[in-house]
């Protein structure tokens, strides 16, 4: 039935539903008084469509909501149901307005929470008094794919390391410039990673550097908390490269 509504809308482009009278129908319908060839009616506040006190029974398609100005066409023993051109074309446009004021919310949500995620890595790496240049890093294994990532990028379980720009030396703990912070460069500790790469993610305003999430990393950084001199995060220029890091 809902094949002949689709062939009946190549004549009847606005054909919502195919209705018949219902089995006992009233007499009028049967009057020469009557034209009910092409009738104006309202679909009812419950959402049927009702003539001379019959409701009409709906064959194919869908009834328009409660109060849509619709048309019966009479064809063989039914009727098309076509709503009026005029509403129909209001019914769409508030539609797509409805559906892009979603799709906007939606952005505006997910732009909110880039702008959450960059303030917190901020916020957090402000803490972090390391006294030479770094960045954020994470490690990247044999196959090229990043640890813990899908290898579409980062999700939530990257690591993110802090990354070393100069080389650093205190006291015994020492570190070369392109190390992770937690990582002696003497040593791969077993780990099936080859080098080093350096990212940031994606931001509200551009790229930012990455809240640094290692565990190590972060309680080594504790050592320098009360140093007098220490550096901010800052973006390196050389995005992905690979530090050959000898191990
Ligand atoms: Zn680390």
């Amino acid at each position: 039935m809902s094949e002949k509504l689709d062939a009946l809308r190549l004549e009847y482009p606005h054909a919502e539903a195919i209705m018949s009278l219902p089995s006992i129908p009233s007499p009028i319908w049967f009057s020469w008084s009557y034209d009910h060839s092409n009738m104006k009616t309202v679909v009812d506040d419950t959402g049927q469509i009702v003539m001379y006190g019959d409701v009409l029974v709906l064959r194919a398609g869908a009834i328009p909501p409660a109060g849509t100005e619709v048309r019966l066409t009479k064809i063989g023993g039914g009727f098309i149901l076509a709503e009026e051109q005029e509403t129909q074309a209001l019914r769409f446009e508030a539609t797509r307005q409805k559906e892009l004021a979603k799709i906007e919310k939606d952005k505006e949500a997910q732009r909110q929470r880039l702008r959450d995620r960059q303030i917190r890595a901020e916020q957090e790496n402000a803490k972090l008094h390391i006294p030479v240049r770094w960045t954020s890093g994470q490690k990247r294994v044999l196959s090229g794919l990043l640890r813990n990532s899908s290898g579409t990028g980062e999700n939530a379980r990257t690591v993110n390391h802090v990354l070393l720009l100069e080389r650093l030396a205190d006291g015994k703990f020492e570190r070369s410039s392109g190390s992770f912070l937690c990582t002696s460069a003497s040593g791969s500790n077993g780990q099936d990673w080859t080098g080093y790469r350096h990212s940031s993610d994606h931001g509200v305003d551009g790229r930012y550097v990455s809240q640094i999430t290692c565990k190590q990393c972060l309680k080594l950084a504790g050592r320098w908390t009360d140093a007098p001199e220490w550096r901010e995060a800052e973006l390196g220029n050389d995005e992905g490269r690979d530090y050959d890091v000898a191990f």
